[in-house]
């Protein structure tokens, strides 16, 4: 199914997009171009964007140059990428990507790479309309002229921004077959920008949804960033619920969440990613290892119980669930180890807010890892007030000074304290903290 390509043209009087809203250096770009005869459009999230009053984060040029006369127009320009060609123009901390129009047709040529019905490689260049019916919704598809001002739209992206819609260019299911990550661009921008998805587009999602296990780790790892840290984390949670998206990205966590009966784990998670949104608002730092504890702390509760289940000892159920969550989860995201040791850390660190003895407290609040790990404990008072006394005790300690504390709490010398202790490991735990991060 080809889109209907028709150009219709928005004019300056008739949209809402001002110069003023604009990057100064992405319209420098712009002008640049145009003065050397180039095409320049500004194109896709910050078109979208900015129609419906958002503060895009990025802007991005769409030109007929290809990426070496972009590099000769700008000193400050890289050329980057080998699948996909782009050119980088680089204002202080800025960047501007401008990329040259591409075409979806194959040529033959080889820069253009299909493997199972899905693009490997993408350096056919090709006219603006080809450019336009490429990219992956209508809303993303719109181009903004710097000569006149106006928003040109070749899919009908205009009339669906007017109506909050979310509509895959062309056949939906071949669109997500060449691309499944577009699956979740729906959900994710969906929840972003408050848009319904289309029902052609929304058809096929629970139904091709596990073929985004076979998308790249890496990329998957990106978009779960995108989908949690970008201040829409519950509606994005609840779109991939809704979608069957959850279960291929999250399986374990899909899996634990579903025979929770209570439902007391969704209802943590549900708030863990309300507070992450609140964060985003209010510009303070979000940590992706905080987020995936977060995301797969009831994978960890399921696999924590059956370790126990089968009478593995406390602290190594710990150990081993933390291992195999984070192992399983691989398979399908690429999770950086400097995200995921400081994730487990945050649950193992967990059942040490039990312990009152004055050298473990004092130890484990100046532990890097504390102030995570005790934000966590708090989250979990939503699944249950079962540590309501430790919240407090913990709260108290950070209040008061490290001088007082430590007068008002019982030193146990010589005496065993709660996590037991056998001299030979106290003495290996000792050597692990003086490492970088804990191995656990
Ligand atoms: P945001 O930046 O808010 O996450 P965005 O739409 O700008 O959203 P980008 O990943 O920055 O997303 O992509 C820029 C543009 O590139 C999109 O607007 C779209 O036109 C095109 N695009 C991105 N990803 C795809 C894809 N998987 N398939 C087709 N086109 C895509
Ligand atoms: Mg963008």
């Amino acid at each position: 199914m080809t889109p209907n390509i028709a150009l219709r043209t928005i004019p300056r009087d008739q949209h809402p997009i001002s110069r003023k809203d604009i990057s100064p250096n992405a319209l420098r770009v712009l002008y640049r171009l145009r003065d050397a005869g180039f095409a320049g459009y500004l194109v896709g999230g910050a078109v979208r964007d900015l129609l419906v009053g958002g503060h895009p984060k990025d802007f991005d040029v769409a030109t007929d140059a290809t990426p070496e006369q972009v590099k000769q127009l700008f000193r400050n320009c890289r050329l980057i990428g080998r699948r996909f060609r782009l050119a980088h123009v680089v204002f202080g901390s800025e960047i501007i990507e401008v990329a040259t129009f591409r075409a979806n047709s194959d040529d033959g040529s080889g820069d253009r790479e299909m493997e199972n019905g899905r693009l490997v490689r993408d350096n056919v260049y090709g006219t603006v309309e080809d450019d336009a019916i490429r990219r992956d919704f209508t809303a993303n598809a719109l181009y903004y002229a710097i000569e006149d001002f106006s928003v040109r739209d070749y899919v009908g992206g205009f009339e669906d921004v007017q109506a909050r819609t979310l509509r895959l260019i062309g056949d939906p299911e071949q669109r997500y077959r060449e691309d499944p990550v577009r699956m979740l661009r729906a959900v994710r921008l969906a929840a972003k920008l408050g848009f319904s998805i289309e029902a052609a587009t929304a058809e096929p999602i629970a139904r091709l949804a596990p073929l985004l296990s076979d998308a790249a780790p890496a990329r998957l790892f990106e978009e779960i960033l995108k989908l949690f840290l970008s201040g829409h984390a519950v509606a994005s949670f609840e779109g991939l619920e809704r979608f069957g998206l959850l279960g291929v990205l999250l399986p374990e966590t899909a899996a634990a969440l579903a025979s929770n009966r209570s439902g007391a784990l969704r209802r943590m998670l549900v708030e863990g990613l309300a507070g992450t949104d609140r964060r985003v608002a209010n510009d303070e730092p979000v940590s992706p290892a905080f987020l995936f504890a977060l995301l797969l702390w009831p994978a960890y509760c399921r696999a924590l119980m059956a370790l126990q289940a089968q009478g593995v000892h406390a602290e190594e159920a710990q150990r081993r669930a933390a291992d195999r969550v984070t192992l399983h989860q691989l398979n399908t995201v690429a999770l950086p180890r400097r995200f995921s040791l400081p994730m487990q850390e945050i649950w193992l660190l967990q059942t040490r807010f039990g312990n009152r003895q004055r050298k473990r407290v004092m130890r484990l609040l100046s532990h890097p890892r504390f102030r995570a790990a005790f934000d966590f404990l708090v989250l979990r008072l939503s699944a249950s007030s079962e540590h309501a006394e430790d919240v407090a005790f913990w709260r108290e300690a950070q209040a008061q000074s490290p001088e007082v504390l430590a007068h008002s709490l019982v030193s146990v010398a010589g005496a065993t304290d709660e996590e037991g202790a056998a001299p030979g490991r106290r003495r290996r735990r000792r050597r692990r903290r003086t490492g970088a991060a804990s191995p656990e």
